[in-house]
């Protein structure tokens, strides 16, 4: 059985319905997204069939996609608000993922949480990574890693629903590695 979502899905509850408009002129000049946006818009058969649009919004495998503009907002209630509890990157991404994309989201939410002043000067298991009080200074790349599992995914096209993420501390590379829970 699958764990209950991590975070209470308000996030999302909220784009749904309110936010949504303002996405649909965004998209148009999205760096990501106007160029997929505008030949699906005009009928065009594309070859990135992950892509489709619903009532004049993107949605990239069925996930709401997300203008650049408003990625850090998202982040910043998945990562700050009362329910999450300032999440780590790895649950932060779990959740958005069920509701949202964008290209580089890990990249975005790593560097949205290495610049949080709370997680930077609080939790004791984060100030090695801190850019405040760095208790631990590395000087080369994979001389200290962390590691995460994360799970409760949808299901990929290649039935994969969870996540094995290996981050460089140094620089913050990532290895995302997809695989099944029931091997
Ligand atoms: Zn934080």
């Amino acid at each position: 059985m699958l764990s209950r979502p991590i975070v209470n899905s308000s996030i999302i509850h909220k784009h749904n319905s309110v936010l949504h408009e303002s996405y649909i002129e965004k998209y148009s000049y999205d760096n990501d997204f106007q160029d997929v946006y505008a030949s699906l818009r005009q009928g065009n058969q594309i070859e990135e069939l992950d892509y489709h649009v619903h009532k004049n919004l993107l949605y990239h495998l069925g996930k709401l996609s997300i203008p650049q503009g408003e990625r850090n907002i998202i982040i910043r209630e998945a990562h700050t608000s009362l329910i999450a509890g300032h999440f780590s990157v790895g649950k932060i991404i779990a959740n958005l993922q069920r509701y949202c994309y964008w290209p580089h989201m890990f990249d975005n939410v790593s560097r949205f949480i290495r610049g949080c002043y709370l997680c930077a000067t609080s939790k004791p298991s984060n100030r090695k990574l801190g850019l405040y009080t760095p208790l631990l200074v590395l000087s080369r790349p994979w001389e200290s890693i962390s590691m995460d599992f994360v799970g409760g995914l949808p299901l990929s096209r290649k039935g994969h629903d969870y996540l094995y993420a290996v981050v460089d501390n140094f620089n913050k590379k990532c290895i995302l590695t997809p695989f099944k829970r029931n091997l």
